[in-house]
């Protein structure tokens, strides 16, 4: 399992209120961006998803549908983030205990670090990013030294 995120480039003034199709345009935008992320990046990052040529290759992607090539992406969970509350790490009661530890994420080998992942301010601060950057730290180092 891959998760991938990347910022979204939005526009110099929000959309009118009436502007139904915003969502659906960014939602587009964004499965645009992982088309060209995978296609550009893909084959390094991924050997075992490289094809023949040496590309990405769509086919590695699970789809219960069995589309072919870039089709395949209609398969994996792509979102937008465009609502203002989605904009930014909120707080919000009885969310904080979905947050991904920076030292356990449920992964191996998989660390996260940012004002969004559980610390113990569970505020979008500063603050709150140096901890958790400093608790994947010391996850990553104790997962060195016992060779994990
Ligand atoms: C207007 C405003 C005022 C604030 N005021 C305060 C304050 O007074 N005090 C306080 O403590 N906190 C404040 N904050 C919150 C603070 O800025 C954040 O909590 C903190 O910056 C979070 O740090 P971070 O490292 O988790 O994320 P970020 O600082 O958001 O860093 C993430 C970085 O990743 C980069 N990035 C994203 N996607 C990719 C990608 N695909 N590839 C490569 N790079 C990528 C981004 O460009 C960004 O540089 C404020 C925030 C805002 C927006």
């Amino acid at each position: 399992m891959v998760s991938l995120f990347g910022a979204l480039p939005g526009e110099a003034t929000a959309p009118p209120h009436d502007d139904c199709e915003y969502e659906a345009r960014k939602l587009a935008q964004a499965r645009a961006q992982a088309v060209a992320f995978l296609q550009d990046h893909g084959a390094a990052l991924w050997p075992g998803a490289c094809s023949s040529t040496g590309s990405f290759d769509f086919e590695t992607l699970v789809d219960l549908q069995n589309r072919s090539g870039v089709a395949r992406l209609d398969a994996q969970y792509v979102r937008a983030n465009v609502g203002p509350c989605e904009r930014y790490t909120t707080a919000t009661a009885g969310s904080l205990r979905h947050r991904l530890a920076p030292g356990d994420s449920g992964y191996r080998g998989f660390y996260v670090a940012g004002d969004w992942t559980a610390q113990a301010t569970g505020t979008g601060s500063v603050e709150g990013a140096v901890l958790s950057g400093r608790a994947a730290a010391r996850a990553l180092l104790s997962a060195a030294s016992l060779g994990r």
